[in-house]
């Protein structure tokens, strides 16, 4: 174990076993429809990877880059699209991908912005969900694991940049916050 981490709460075993089933609901739910897949940058690259090998169907793919949180632990409510969709999605179907949600700023946002550009349909799939961190009204149509108000990094998920590449979540020690 990362000598940062205090306590490991899904092993890469769990991981793996929940985005197996995942890819396997998703892939009956969008058999035929050819969906983009869109990726929530950064933190919901290695989900993302691990769920499109999953999905067992013709689809397609991009990317978006978000951010909301600087190097803090909490949203700041200030969301800014870093790097845009290089497809049009006027009439496709809309798989978001996302690591997790805490406030729901991010994703309304994200949302918001998808709306006016007319996909067919558009919904989301998040690995995590911090329902009790919750700033405006917001619900993923698929979701992993529900968690209570706990930061977590690993598998993606970082705290200030560090710890992407941790292959389970983890909850670091607290002496890491305040170095
Ligand atoms: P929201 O806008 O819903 O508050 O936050 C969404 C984004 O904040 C997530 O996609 C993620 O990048 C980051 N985030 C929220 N909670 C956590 C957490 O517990 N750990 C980490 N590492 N990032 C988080
Ligand atoms: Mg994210
Ligand atoms: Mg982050």
């Amino acid at each position: 174990m990362h000598n940062d981490i205090q306590e490991v709460l899904y092993s890469e075993e769990q991981l793996q076993e929940k985005v197996r089933e995942l890819g396997e609901l998703l892939s009956k739910e969008y058999g035929g429809r050819n969906p983009l897949v869109i990726c929530v940058l950064k933190g919901a690259f290695v989900f993302m990877s691990d769920l499109v090998k999953r999905i067992e169907i013709p689809l397609e793919i991009d990317f978006m880059a978000v951010s909301s949180y600087g190097a803090s632990t909490k949203s700041s409510g200030v969301v800014k699209i870093i790097k845009d969709l290089d497809t049009p999605i006027e009439g496709r179907n809309i798989l978001i991908v996302e690591d997790i949600i805490d406030s729901g700023l991010t994703l309304s946002y994200l949302i918001d912005v998808l709306e006016r550009r007319n996909a067919q349909s558009i919904k989301v799939v998040t690995l995590f969900d911090k329902p009790s961190g919750r700033r405006v009204e917001m619900e993923a149509d698929y979701t992993g694991f529900t968690l209570p108000d706990k930061f977590i990094v690993g598998y993606g998920l970082d705290y200030a940049e560090k710890y992407r590449n941790l292959p389970y979540i983890g909850v670091l020690k607290p002496e890491v916050y305040s170095e």
